[in-house]
């Protein structure tokens, strides 16, 4: 069963890593629009997670299931306490908690003796006097529960954690979530920055790939750009990173499914950002596939039912680019893609933004507006590809003008 939120991206993926790999796939989701009622599917209330979770054990009484998953950061717990209810391997509820709450990830790590940097907690409407004697410059401003470095920013004196955590509250205002919202600050960590995604099973982490980040990633935004794998790195690194993974997923309950973890490389010592139980973001699993041979939801459900999956290994260094919003606006359209498709290593361009849509920069943004996706013989080749594809590239917008409505009070 894939617990999924009505309009996931992933849920295509995996209905159809399901059918190559002969296993049926029921997906559960909510909302008055879902799909999941097609072809057998559960429609799943979305007022409490109880109600949820009796309706998933009645369909379990009727047909047991190998696996429960959930596909996103919003129903991996769901997901996560159906399959204990079940009896099924599955992810531990501080392990679940980390992934979302990024103040609980810190501190759990302090507890459990793991280096994570210094960080400091605004509570909600303390400004960053009251709160932060001894801060250390720079520093990283964030929301505790949002994702895609969403209302992440980078502070370099007061002044600028100052507007930050204005900055940051204006966000989650619009969010609807800054009733008791606190603010993490923490200090900041210089280094290269790699992703890393790995399956575990039953306690046994399994990495697939590590992606370079080439672009230092400094702030003052942290909107994601290009990822590369295999990164260039020697055998000790990669160990070293495999290691910390691993012993990381240990001490934080990281039991059963997929993870993707963000870890800075700084004088020898691994930074372990954040941790997540799902797959990575975007469509950046494809890379997974490039290198494998296997899409990455198909290695998803072979773990999580025990299946055996052979893959090969490829010898191409493959890359995405996150496109970056270029500028806030109403987009009409986007031209040169044919060009961009046609530099040599491009193996696509996806373009997800659409006629009419506002695109929103980070750090309030967290919708790139589409993907190009590279494979070469070498890192650098791979690498230029993306860049040349992305000059092809050139976002048209409408133009706006802004409007003031009043309202007249005579008769
Ligand atoms: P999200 O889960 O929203 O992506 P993260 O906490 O992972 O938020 O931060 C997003 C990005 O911001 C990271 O990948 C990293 O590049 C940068 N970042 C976050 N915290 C720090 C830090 N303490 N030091 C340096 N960079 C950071």
């Amino acid at each position: 069963m894939l617990i999924a939120p009505e309009r996931s991206y992933h849920t295509g993926a995996f209905i159809a890593a399901a059918q190559t790999l002969g296993i049926r796939l029921v997906v559960a989701s909510f909302g008055g629009a879902c799909l999941a009622p097609v072809e057998g599917g559960l429609r799943l209330p979305s007022h409490s997670a109880e109600a949820a979770l009796d309706l998933i054990a009645q369909e379990c009484r009727r047909h047991p299931y190998g696996a429960i998953l959930g596909s996103d950061d919003a129903t991996v717990a769901l997901a996560a306490r159906a399959a204990r209810d079940q009896g099924l391997p599955a992810n531990g509820a501080q392990a679940l908690k980390v992934s979302v709450d990024k103040l609980a990830f810190r501190q759990r790590c302090q507890q459990q003796g793991i280096r994570t940097p210094r960080f400091f907690v605004v509570e909600p409407g303390k400004t960053a006097q009251q709160a932060l004697t001894g801060l250390p410059f720079p520093c990283v401003a964030k929301p505790t529960g949002l994702s895609a470095s969403r209302g992440v920013i980078r502070c370099d004196d007061r002044a600028q954690l100052h507007a930050a955590l204005a900055r940051i509250r204006g966000l989650l205002k619009t969010e609807g979530k800054l009733a008791g919202a606190q603010i993490l600050v923490e200090e900041y960590i210089d280094g290269e920055e790699f992703a890393i995604e790995a399956l575990v099973r039953e306690g046994r982490v399994d990495v697939l790939a590590i992606f370079e980040k080439p672009d230092r990633l400094a702030g003052p935004f942290f909107e994601e750009t290009i990822y590369l794998t295999p990164p260039r790195l020697g055998e000790e690194r990669v160990g070293q990173i495999t290691t910390g993974l691993a012993e990381l997923c240990q001490k934080l309950g990281f039991f059963h499914g997929p993870v993707h973890a963000e870890v800075r490389v700084n004088a020898d010592e691994l930074w372990f950002i954040e941790i997540a139980s799902r797959t990575v973001g975007g469509r950046c699993g494809r890379l997974v596939e490039f290198q494998t041979g296997v899409r990455l939801e198909s290695l998803v459900l072979a773990n999580a039912l025990g299946l055996p999956q052979s893959v090969t290994q490829s010898e191409d260094v493959c890359g995405v680019m996150m496109i970056p919003v270029p500028k806030g606006g109403l987009l009409r359209r986007v031209e040169g893609i044919s060009a961009a498709r046609a530099v040599t290593g491009i193996v696509d361009v996806e373009i997800d933004a659409r006629e009419g849509q506002f695109l929103v920069p980070w750090p309030e943004g967290c919708a790139y507006p589409g993907f190009i996706f590279s494979r070469s013989h070498a890192f650098h080749t791979a690498l230029a590809a993306l860049r040349e594809a992305h000059r092809h590239l050139q976002f048209v917008f409408a133009p706006t003008f802004p409007a003031q409505i009043s309202r007249s009070t005579s008769s």
